[in-house]
């Protein structure tokens, strides 16, 4: 028996077990071997020294906004920029991020009244960004509104002063 430390693209980290190397690469191959948190199949294997396994447990919560805990900030994505905003974001989560701070409008916490007129065409369309509740932004979302929640990275708030 083999047991394997594997990540997908994600950098998900889980174990393999497998009755020999050869199994490993099979199932590999065969695209049988997937992530268990995303689904991916682009499996690779990592170094087994467990100390390896563990050093970046810490940015997955980075690239992964949805999963931290949030402080309520949010910001909305309107207009043609959304895609390429989001490709950033995938690319260099903080320089997308850094950026789109850049580009977007600070309207503090009249930011879902904002988010609604630029929705419904009473305002000019651009991108904001502002405080709102997390309740707010999940009814802006409902509504169709494409809004964004960035948790408060101490070091990517520094940049921005
Ligand atoms: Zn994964």
């Amino acid at each position: 028996m083999k047991v394997y430390n594997l990540a997908c693209p994600l950098d998900h980290r889980f174990e393999g077990w497998f009755a020999s190397e050869a199994d490993c690469l099979a199932q590999q191959e065969k695209g049988i071997l997937a992530c268990p948190v995303c689904d991916s199949t682009e499996i690779v294997r990592m170094p087994s020294a467990p100390h390896i396994a563990k050093s970046s447990s810490t940015e997955l919560s980075i690239s992964k906004p949805e999963s931290t805990n949030l402080s309520g900030d949010v910001v909305a994505l309107t207009g043609q920029d959304h895609s390429q905003l989001e490709a950033q974001v995938q690319a260099a989560f903080l320089k997308g991020m850094r950026d789109l701070m850049g580009r977007s409008e600070d309207v503090g916490n009249s930011f879902a009244e904002e988010a609604r007129k630029i929705h419904y065409k009473e305002a000019p369309e651009r991108s904001i960004r502002g405080q709102t509740t997390l309740d707010e932004a999940e009814s802006l979302r409902d509504e169709g509104i494409e809004v964004m929640a960035i948790p408060l990275i101490p070091a990517f708030k520094n940049t921005l002063q």
